[in-house]
């Protein structure tokens, strides 16, 4: 464990992980001067120095420090933080600001990634493990920021660190070893901050890098960008498929899976069933195969796998159930702020769908969801600023109605859905346009949705 009594560490950037850092190394004995570019930024605690705006070059002088821990948010490649690297001074991130505090008797870490199903998988594999080792700590960037987890020195050590890990996470890293590790998938993403596909996936590629002997990696083995990734991994690695006719072959050990169950074809070739309405879709069944892999090779119990993938709550937001009314089931799906997701969601559900779509979007063409929503879609609820652009995809496939805003769709949905039917809210944009966040946008359809009467009250 290493020790920040008496020394001066810059954080920069006081989003979530950084604050969490911030007050870590506070409680650690370090003096820490935080570097924020917004003016309305706040200091944690009293203790520590706050600085505001741009960052300037040589930011470091004066302040004699031991090293820099920078938030995600922040690329490592600004020009100022490779200046101060080329200085001498060390550099990471919260994570492994986190690995480096563990206490001793700290249990081992296992670490998700991937571009889709990240938080799922995370919360799901806590469930999983929780059974057997109650005392596991589940965040990241997820939840509770992972430096959290010992932010008071006196905390007992957890069993396992269920932990999720964004790219930009990842980048931060240095040391820090991952018993498991898991790589979902990997699409297109952020490439606003990576110079291109290729640097997206070594920065999740890090994952591998210290994984300890005895530790084990995870991937999707219909996913070929993850498992040319794999390949450096310097552990076993296990993979998880959606294909019947793959074989085991360049693996460990393989999950094979559909809807509704999967199977490990290895050892003692246990099979799990899916009978949660949390899990629904393949998607899902993916995220249910990484997750049971990774208890499995963590030792939890495949009875305690089993409980746990029956009892997993789901997590709010993702094709979240809301209620039946009138035999109609409303789902809430607000987390899906691009087409891609709103795709998974159409797959996942079976019967006649509404779906109800729009507010910013992103400029990616929303023919795909067509294809995917075919046969299942009646009828199109429009809102927010893409909704004329939504309309004209449809146009000619369904009935389109244009809403405006989500209240109106609620209650047209309301007033078309039959005993049997899916009210879908998937809206395959950002909701800044009429919500501050998509968790505001799920909220505010849950409580039109818990508020509607009905039928023959209506
Ligand atoms: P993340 O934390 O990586 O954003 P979430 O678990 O929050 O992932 O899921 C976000 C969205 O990604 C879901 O609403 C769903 O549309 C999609 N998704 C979830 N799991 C997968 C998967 N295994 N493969 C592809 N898409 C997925």
């Amino acid at each position: 464990m290493s020790s920040y009594a008496g020394k001066t560490v810059i954080v920069i950037g006081l989003g979530k992980s950084g604050n969490a850092a911030a007050k870590l190394l506070v409680r650690r004995g370090a003096k820490v001067i935080a570097f924020d570019e917004s003016p309305t930024a706040t200091a944690p605690l009293p203790q520590v120095t706050l600085v505001t705006g741009p960052l300037k070059d040589e930011f470091w002088k004066g302040y004699d420090a031991d090293a820099i821990v920078v938030s995600p948010g922040v690329p490592l490649n600004r020009p100022q933080l490779v200046a101060a690297r080329e200085a001498g001074l060390e550099m990471y991130g919260e994570i492994e600001l986190a690995w480096r505090t563990m206490p001793a008797g700290a249990g081992p870490i296992l670490g998700i990634t991937g571009t889709n199903g990240k938080s799922t998988t995370t919360a799901l594999l806590g469930e999983l493990v929780r059974q057997h080792r109650p005392r596991t700590f589940v965040g990241g960037n997820l939840g509770t920021a992972f430096t959290l987890a010992y932010e008071d020195p006196a905390e007992k050590p957890y069993d396992l660190h269920v932990i999720e890990l964004s790219s930009f996470q990842l980048e931060g890293i240095v040391d820090a070893a991952f018993q498991g590790s898991a790589i979902l998938n990997l699409t297109p993403d952020h490439l606003d901050r990576y110079a291109d596909h290729r640097a997206y996936g070594a920065a999740k590629a890090r994952i591998f890098t210290n994984a300890p002997v005895g530790g084990f990696a995870i991937v999707n083995a219909d996913d070929p960008d993850v498992v040319a990734l794999s390949r450096k991994a310097q552990v076993p690695v296990y993979a998880f498929t959606l294909d019947a006719r793959r074989t085991n072959a360049g693996f460990k050990g393989l999950a094979v899976g559909t809807e509704g169950k999967f199977t490990f074809v290895f050892g003692a070739m246990p099979s799990f069933t899916l009978n949660n309405r949390a899990l629904r879709g393949a998607h899902n069944v993916q995220n249910a195969m990484a997750a049971a892999l990774m208890a499995h090779l963590a030792g939890i119990p495949h009875d305690a796998i089993q409980r746990g993938l029956d009892s997993f709550p789901g997590l709010p937001h993702r094709l979240e159930f809301v209620r039946a009314l009138d035999g109609v089931e409303w789902v809430n799906d607000s987390k899906a702020t691009n087409v891609d997701s709103s795709i998974v969601a159409l797959k996942a559900l079976t019967g006649p769908v509404w779906l109800i779509a729009g507010g910013k979007g992103k400029g990616a063409p929303y023919a795909p969801m067509i294809e995917a929503g075919r046969g299942k879609v009646r009828g199109v609820l429009t809102i927010g600023k893409d909704a004329p652009v939504i309309a004209q995809a449809y146009a000619g496939v369904c009935d389109v109605f244009d809403c405006l805003t989500l209240d109106a769709a609620v209650t047209r949905a309301h007033a078309l859905a039959k005993p049997g039917d899916t009210v879908l809210l998937s809206p395959a944009c950002a909701s800044y346009d009429q919500f501050n966040h998509f968790e505001h946008r799920g909220d505010t359809f849950k409580s039109l949705v818990r508020s509607l009467t009905q039928e023959t009250t209506r």
